[in-house]
């Protein structure tokens, strides 16, 4: 991989960001780091949707114009990802008119090509899902499976379509060519399932009369073109199609998603590619979701809503990017409450990586008046803790994948956690007092601080603000832009210590 192209969806502005935003863009972030560290040249794509009916509802029960409206909701995500850390390249906003034109500009193409009808249709639509239901996506009592709160209505109106049913074995065919289409496995599965049976036309527009907020058709002035017909096509509008050098990227695009749009990208957005005759995407990595405490999805009536801008503000952009890393599973929902990532943050990153470097850095600052100890000889256990700590590493000196995040994060604060055991078994602090064995003490912390020095460069991928920090404490710090390439002993003796500051403050409740 020299090249690679990473997406979040664009997300809704119907209401504030919520966790589910804060998991899928910190996770591209994470690819992104991880890829850059290894040489590969990035582009990272987030953003907005501004368009479609619920958001024009919102801004109504707001009672502000919707330009205003949209502004507001899109400078809050912004904020949001800023307050993350998230290193993205493109901000979109779907009202934007470079946008606008482009969707209308593929529009008219594929209606010159023959590949959008007119006709008159009836069916049970969605106001949530903004969508024609069949009924294999309804319950037993005929309402929406996502919005059961909701009542479908029985809908007959004149739209336009786009048939996808002439495109299904080309996708199937392509699926079966590139396995690695969609992962992990089990989405792969779920895909296929879907493909099984013919495709019904797919709803490309709304009657102006039902939603104004969208990209009008070019073709026929009393509609707007459906929501995610115009928001798919931000992954290409980003790098500049049709005009600039746009495939260089696009053939190494990744979409990142949760588990609820699978359907929109794996099965329409390949065959509106198709219809464009474009590339396909390269890859689509998708997650499952956060369950609330319980295990049960988080609703405001059960009161365990993670706010993940409460979460910051309580214990830092770091401590929720650790959470979300470490504790997702790969193919399955994944719990978290705002005590679960307390627990994490003061015992996984305060106990075994900030306590360790504080105590271990301010030995050696104690007893060698600020200065990075000597190293002797190594004994077997040296070697074993450095080994170690390397082979933690390693694990992000190549390209990751979205569902090995995880287990490469939990390996990491392994080490830290055998680290802190070596150090308490060699008890440095009690050869320093003894002048025979103070050279060995002085050992026993460098082998320390610089086997964490190694684990801290590996979370730089994850926890980029804390790891430099740390990293700065230890006068290691690591040059931007360079191929990252874990090393032992590249912490100086007789450097001077930086500031000893603490890396994650105990939070108490
Ligand atoms: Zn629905």
């Amino acid at each position: 991989m020299t090249k690679s192209y990473v997406t979040t969806p664009i997300y809704y502005v119907n209401a504030a960001p919520h966790l589910g935003h804060a998991h899928t863009t910190v996770m591209c972030d994470i690819l992104i780091r991880n890829r850059k560290a290894n040489g590969v040249e990035t582009r990272f794509s987030t953003g907005c949707d501004e368009h479609g009916q619920k958001n024009q509802e919102s801004a109504e029960k707001l009672g502000l114009p919707v330009d205003e409206y949209l502004d507001l909701r899109s400078a809050e995500f912004k904020k949001a990802f800023d307050l993350l850390n998230v290193d993205y390249d493109y901000f979109v906003r779907t009202s934007r008119p470079f946008h606008k034109e482009r969707v209308a500009q593929m529009e008219q193409s594929m209606m010159d090509a023959g590949l959008i009808i007119k006709k008159e249709y009836s069916g049970i639509y969605c106001k949530g899902c903004e969508q024609f239901k069949t009924d294999s996506d309804l319950n037993e009592d005929g309402q929406c499976l996502d919005h059961s709160n909701l009542f479908v209505e029985e809908i007959t109106e004149a739209n336009y379509f786009f048939p996808m049913e002439p495109f299904r074995q080309r996708l199937l065919d392509h699926i079966a060519e590139n396995p690695d289409f969609v992962q992990p496995q089990k989405f792969l599965t779920e895909l296929k399932n879907m493909l099984k049976d013919p495709l019904e036309d797919l709803c490309i527009s709304r009657p102006k009369s039902r939603v104004s907020l969208g990209v009008e058709l070019p073709f026929d002035s009393d509609y707007v073109t459906y929501v995610w017909f115009d928001a798919l096509i931000n992954y290409l509008t980003n790098l500049g199609w049709p005009d600039n050098n746009y495939q260089d990227y696009w053939a190494e695009v990744e979409h990142v998603i949760g588990k609820d749009i699978l359907k929109t990208h794996g099965v329409y957005w390949p065959i509106i590619l198709m219809g464009m005759g474009e590339t396909l995407p390269k890859k689509l990595s998708v997650h499952g979701h956060w369950l609330g405490s319980g295990g049960v999805k988080m609703s405001k009536s059960l009161g365990n809503v993670v706010d993940p801008l409460v979460v910051v503000e309580k214990f830092g952009a770091d401590a929720l990017r650790y959470y979300l890393a470490r504790h997702m599973r790969a193919e399955n929902d994944s719990q978290i409450s705002v005590e679960l990532i307390q627990t994490a943050y003061n015992g996984e990153l305060g106990n075994k990586v900030g306590n360790l470097l504080s105590r271990a850095a301010k030995f050696a600052s104690d007893r060698l008046d600020g200065k990075v100890p000597s190293k002797g000889a190594l004994t077997a256990e040296d070697e074993a803790a450095r080994a170690a700590a390397m082979k933690a590493a390693l694990g992000f000196a190549n390209v990751f994948k979205l569902a090995e995040i995880s287990s490469r994060t939990e390996a990491l604060i392994m080490a830290a956690d055998d680290l802190n055991t070596y150090f308490t078994e060699q008890a440095p602090w009690k050869l320093l007092k003894d002048p025979e064995t103070e050279a060995r003490g002085q050992t026993v912390l460098y082998v320390t601080l610089d086997s964490l020095r190694v684990l801290l460069e590996a979370f730089r991928q994850i926890i980029p603000v804390s790891a430099d920090k740390a990293l700065a404490i230890l006068d290691c710090p690591i040059e931007e832009g360079t191929v990252w390439v874990p090393k032992l002993d590249r912490l100086q003796s007789g450097a001077q210590f930086g500031e000893v500051i603490p890396l994650f403050p105990r939070i108490a409740d």
